[in-house]
């Protein structure tokens, strides 16, 4: 019996060459925007000990308690795959005494995260975020900065419609008043929560504000407000991240009961939604971490950051765009093609010569005709042709057409690469 076919792992995807220009497409778009900002990238690797992690995102989380690939490695050492960027960057700056260098950084990162989680639509097991982190200021101009550049990148990308949530969700010194008047509302209803609310009253309060069951958010509807609970070092950053946003000029909106599902954010949290991608709508979520560098074992560094999941993002794009063709795979400028097969080496000279010259070509390596050439032709949306059949091999010549105006022209080998450019400068026939 033939082995079965082995297909990649469950929640994991292939992204083919269809659809990787849309890919580049986000990832160029980021890249502009971060440059355009002064943001330095920064490559972590893909994994870290496990305690980071506990650590850094959260014994309390839903990350930490059922998400998260753990393997062993060594004596009683475990590994983790990254379910996050944050907690590695963080990492990697104090290890590097980059604080040393320079008090201030804003660094960004794009890559492969790794969740157990229950795949679908848009939410895969090996997932890919583009992020942020600015480490070592409390200003919350900065808090505007940060949710802008998320706000930018998405624009550029071409996502249209997406919602911006904004909430101050307090400080170590606010945040446990305002944990406890929630835990004794909670406990006063606590019947009608749903099970996952019921067990996570305790190590996690805050989340039942998010909880998307129908009944727990009715009753999250009329739990105590953040904003009554917040000491004034956090309303006054709160208001003037709020003026922030409105100098930057973005539409957003304030959600007093977002939370984000991590420990370490402080003060601001925001999340990026949009309408087609349903229930789980999130594309960017993130928030100040003023804590976090100080506990990964740092000096104490207010900072603030997001993540754009790329597969929400590109869903979302995908419900918005559905029957837009997506960008070609290709594009050449300069197809050339052999008339007969003693031109093929000399084809293979002139594509190699164009390239050299930095103009981008394309020859046929499967033998095909003269026709089937020209359809490769036609698929790479090449700009000319530079057929090549007995007389050109005798005269050194390629017979040159501009597709978008049929025009043609023998031409020597020699000064095909400039004919070429100038006909693109000119705007011209050739
Ligand atoms: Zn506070
Ligand atoms: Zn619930």
């Amino acid at each position: 019996m033939a082995e079965k076919q082995i297909q990649c792992i469950y929640g994991t995807r292939d992204i083919l060459p269809g659809e990787s220009p849309i890919w580049r497409r986000l990832e160029t778009a980021a890249r502009n925007v971060f440059q355009r900002a002064a943001y330095c990238e920064i490559r972590t690797p893909v994994f870290e000990n496990t305690v980071l992690f506990v650590k850094g995102t959260g014994e309390n989380t839903d990350i930490v308690q059922k998400e998260m690939y753990t393997f062993p490695s060594g004596e009683d050492a475990t590994v983790t795959l990254r379910p996050e960027g944050t907690p590695p960057v963080v990492r990697a700056f104090i290890q590097h005494d980059l604080h040393k260098k320079q008090g201030f950084w804003k660094l960004y990162y794009m890559g492969a995260m790794f969740r157990r989680e229950r795949p679908q639509k848009g939410r895969q097991r090996q997932f890919h975020q583009i992020g942020a982190e600015a480490i070592g200021s409390p200003s919350p101009l900065l808090d505007a900065e940060v949710i802008g550049i998320a706000a930018s990148i998405l624009s550029e990308f071409g996502l249209a419609e997406f919602k911006i949530k904004v909430n101050c969700i307090g400080c170590p010194a606010c945040r446990p008043a305002f944990r406890d008047a929630l835990r004794s509302f909670f406990a006063a209803r606590k019947d009608s929560l749903c099970d996952d609310c019921k067990s996570r009253m305790d190590r996690n309060v805050l989340r039942l504000l998010d909880c998307k069951n129908r009944a727990c958010k009715t009753i999250a509807d009329e739990a105590p407000k953040v904003a009554d609970h917040l000491c004034a070092g956090c309303a006054a950053h709160y208001a003037s991240t709020r003026s922030g946003l409105d100098i930057l000029g973005v539409e957003w909106m304030e959600s007093p009961r977002l939370v984000r599902g991590l420990d370490y954010y402080t003060r601001t949290v925001f999340e990026i939604t949009h309408e087609a991608l349903g229930a789980r709508d999130a594309v960017c979520g993130g928030g100040r971490y003023d804590n976090l560098v100080e506990e990964l074992g740092g000096p104490p560094l207010p900072s603030v950051g997001f993540a754009i999941g790329a597969e929400a993002t590109l869903l979302a794009w995908e419900e918005l765009n559905k029957g837009t063709p997506s960008p070609p795979e290709q594009e050449i400028e300069v197809y050339v093609a052999a008339l007969n097969d003693e031109a093929r080496s000399f084809c293979f000279r002139v594509v190699s010569e164009l390239r050299r010259k930095d103009i981008s070509a394309d020859l046929d390596y499967e033998g095909r005709s003269l026709k089937a050439q020209m359809r490769s032709a036609n698929r790479l949306n090449a700009a000319f042709t530079a057929v090549v059949g007995e007389t050109e091999l005798q005269n050194g010549t390629v017979n040159l057409k501009q597709m978008s105006t049929g025009d043609s022209a023998q031409v020597p080998v020699a000064e095909l690469a400039d004919r070429i450019r100038e006909s693109q400068l000119k705007g011209a026939g050739i």
